[in-house]
């Protein structure tokens, strides 16, 4: 899998891009659930109250709430309150919003006391609380009585209308002390936010007095968190579409870089390698192998990065908001990895399997289909369909199994997430009984739960693609990996001009990878410029294994094949191959035209260079003989044509470039003999400077040629003449008289 990393370098900035995206994402993501927790706190259980320490209030009730501080504390808030006067800078903005400021004598907190917000809520809370708590005593003893009691509180019975803080302020130092601690006592237990919470309904109760809207306040402070909400989802979306347009581009473009790759890796493979990987695995490997990698790509932008931040953001926060609450987070990520390793277990082992059962229905695919005509000859439709249908029962069965897992998990996933829920609220419920958590947390905590389960979940599908994806990585690498055989020389040698086509065989041997033995050995013979060699020998004697020899579609494993004596391995692949015309055994026709299957190895051959091949290829009489000539058109490898017609527009394609080597195997097999007589006639006066190897089987072929090879079994069992051969070679001389009656030999 890392080995195709480097196919993902050119577009780094693109990755690098789509992870900044992402760390936006997930941090709006998680602000989220914070201003809902905001909306329910401070919007609606606070009456939309900030903080504890108002930020304007009426003088008296400043001195009244610093009564129930210690001397420290007092000291601390006077220096940040000051008197509210027409010097201030805001004043305008002050008195509009606290109307009483203008009757009253107003204390509003200064630039030092905004820069100390926690510290100045943390202390003005704990007084506004007592000075909301005395107020009340002294408005309604009754209630106050009951409120009392529950506090633990002793409070001496007064007479109504006391005011109990001229009382206070006369009291004897210790016995001041002593009471304010009896009333603060109760705050020492609660945390910042919870103190902040119960001075709400305080400082609003203070604000309403100076005459502040503070309905409005609250109105207003909903709507602005709303409005952020809806600004930060905005963010989301737009994060999202770019997210989805970066890892689109990539994920495309590396697929692309990647079939590239592995299509010029697969060109360059010799006959040798190709042997190796079946063509419907390479196939595979080209489409379905690179369309893995490439959903791996893409889900390892949208989610493999984003899940982690998610999910370690998500955990971050959740605890922040409620620690007490962990456990419950830390139990649901147990059981979340749990079900993910068993899948992974039960899942992944498949992935390898899957791979090779679509290699196999490929296989099975390509040969029923290329050989359907052959199939209905021999009425085999039955046994190939059952093949087809075995190779398609079982990668279906395979894909079931792997689907039935994974569709477990959804169920499982959501019950883990539904106990969660109700965990939470459960146990939540109980904190906010104790004003340990407030309820806008619990609902912030659940969405911080639902987030981190939902990352877990993305990680999971990494769990599962990843493997997936390597199977396939792995295979594609496999095909990137191998080196051709075939290579390029360091410092090629060029060939004299012009090209006379000597070739000479020295002690060549020659062995297919993972032969056995060899298929060629002890090879000498030179095959001279216009002059023909004829090869013949019984059917795997290794006639078309020589042949492959000369344009190195395979090299020699031992001795030297030399042109003009030059060793072909020094030579330029390129220059090599086209200075050899070969017409294979089976001859191959690409889709396009006539025209264009003749000009595949020269595009710019003149008209006239067409007509001669064709002319000595014997194709010229049905090729006129069709009303579109040369622009008749061929169909995929050539189906549209007879045998014979195909061979002899193969013959006329490697004409055309004139090559001084000419390698015709078996060439004239699927013409009539007058057919090819004709050709051979034609062909010797077209290229009677060229070197030609011919391979038959047909002794009337080659009978008049100046040099025969003889092969058997890979060796060379005879080099000579007709004559020479008929008089002192045994397998020639077989292969002479099943053909021909001795009569015709003499
Ligand atoms: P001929 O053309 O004389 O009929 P070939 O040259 O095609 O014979 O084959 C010679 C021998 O090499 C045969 O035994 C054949 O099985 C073997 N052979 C041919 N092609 C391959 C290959 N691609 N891989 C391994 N062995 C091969
Ligand atoms: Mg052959």
């Amino acid at each position: 899998m890392h080995k195709l990393v480097r196919f993902l370098k050119p577009y780094w900035w693109m990755l690098l891009l789509n992870v900044a995206l992402l760390f936006a994402q997930a941090n709006a993501d998680l602000a989220l659930p914070d201003y809902l927790s905001r909306i329910v706190n401070v919007g609606i259980q606070q009456g939309g109250i900030e903080h504890a320490a108002p930020e304007a209030l009426r003088a008296e009730t400043l001195r009244r709430v610093q009564l129930w501080m210690t001397p420290d504390e007092r000291a601390y808030i006077s220096e940040r309150y000051i008197p509210l006067d027409e010097t201030a800078l805001n004043y305008s903005e002050l008195t509009a919003r606290y109307p009483g400021a203008a009757e009253t004598p107003v204390m509003v907190v200064n630039a030092q006391g905004r820069a100390d917000q926690t510290e100045l809520d943390a202390i003005m809370g704990k007084g506004m609380l007592a000075n909301y708590f005395v107020q009340q005593l002294t408005a309604d003893p009754e209630r106050t009585a009951e409120m009392a009691e529950r506090a633990g509180i002793k409070v001496p019975a007064l007479p109504p209308g006391t005011d109990l803080y001229t009382v206070f302020e006369r009291l004897p130092a210790e016995q001041a002390d002593a009471m304010r601690a009896g009333l603060t006592k109760q705050f020492s237990a609660m945390d910042n936010k919870a103190i902040v919470q119960a001075a709400a309904p305080a400082v609003r109760a203070e604000y309403a007095a100076l005459g502040a809207n503070v309905d409005g306040m609250q109105m207003s402070y909903i709507i602005r968190a709303g409005a952020l909400m809806l600004a930060l989802t905005a963010a989301i979306m737009m994060a999202m579409l770019a997210v989805g347009f970066l890892s689109s581009m990539t994920s495309s473009g590396f697929a692309r870089d990647l079939r590239r790759a592995v299509f010029e890796r697969v060109s360059a493979f010799s006959a040798g390698e190709l042997d190796n990987f079946s063509t419907a695995s390479l196939i595979t490997r080209t489409t379905n192998d690179v369309t893995q990698v490439q959903m791996l790509v893409m889900m390892f932008m949208r989610m493999i990065i984003y899940a982690p931040i998610m999910g370690v953001g998500g955990i971050l926060r959740a605890i922040s908001k409620a620690g007490s609450m962990w456990w419950l987070i830390a139990a649901a990520v147990g059981a979340l990895i749990t079900l993910v390793m068993v899948i992974f277990i039960l899942a992944v082992p498949k992935f390898r399997i899957i791979q090779k059962l679509v290699d196999r229905l490929n296989l099975v695919s390509r040969e029923s289909l290329s050989g359907m005509m052959v199939i209905r000859a021999f009425n085999r439709q039955e046994s190939q369909a059952a093949r087809f249908e075995i190779a398609n029962r079982d990668l279906a069965n395979i894909g079931l199994y792997v689907s039935r897992v994974m569709s477990a998990m959804g169920p499982v996933m959501m019950l883990i997430m539904n106990v969660l829920m109700v965990s939470i609220l459960w146990v939540g419920a109980h904190e906010v009984q104790n004003s340990s958590l407030q309820v806008g947390d619990i609902l912030a905590f659940t969405q911080y739960a639902m987030q981190i389960v939902f990352s877990f979940l993305m990680m999971s599908f990494m769990f599962i693609f990843v493997p997936r994806a390597s199977v396939s990585g792995r295979r594609i690498a496999e095909v990137l990996e191998t080196e051709p055989t075939i290579h390029e020389p360091a410092t090629p040698v060029a060939l004299a001009k012009p090209v006379r086509g000597e070739l000479t065989f020295k002690d060549v041997a020659f062995r297919y990878a993972g032969g056995e033995e060899d298929a060629l050995r002890g090879l000498n013979f030179t095959a001279h410029p216009g002059q023909i060699t004829a090869i013949i020998g019984p059917t795997g004697s290794g006639k078309s294994t020589i042949v492959s020899l000369v344009p190195r579609l395979y090299d020699v494993t031992a001795g030297s094949i030399t042109l003009d004596g030059v060793d072909l391995r020094d030579l330029d692949l390129h220059e090599l191959r086209s200075q050899v015309g070969l017409i294979p055994q089976r001859s191959v026709l690409f889709s396009g035209n006539i025209e264009s299957n003749l000009r595949f190895a020269d595009e710019s051959a003149a008209p006239e260079a067409l007509r001669e091949a064709i002319e000595v290829a014997q194709a010229a009489e049905f090729i006129d003989a069709l009303p579109d000539g040369m622009s008749h058109e061929i169909a995929q490898g050539g189906s549209n044509v007879s045998g014979g017609q195909k061979q002899r527009l193969a013959i006329a394609r490697a004409l055309v470039g004139k090559p001084p080597v000419l390698i015709f195997d078996d060439s004239f097999s699927a013409l009539d003999y007058r057919t090819d007589a004709a050709l051979r006639q034609a062909l010797s006066r077209y290229a009677e400077a060229s070197t030609l190897i011919i391979v038959t089987q047909r002794i009337a072929t080659i009978r008049h040629a100046p040099q025969i090879v003889v092969l058997d079994e890979g060796k060379m069992v005879g080099l000579g003449t007709h004559d020479e051969l008929m008089a002192n070679c045994k397998t020639y001389r077989e292969i002479a008289l099943s053909q021909l009656s001795e009569e015709e030999l003499q």
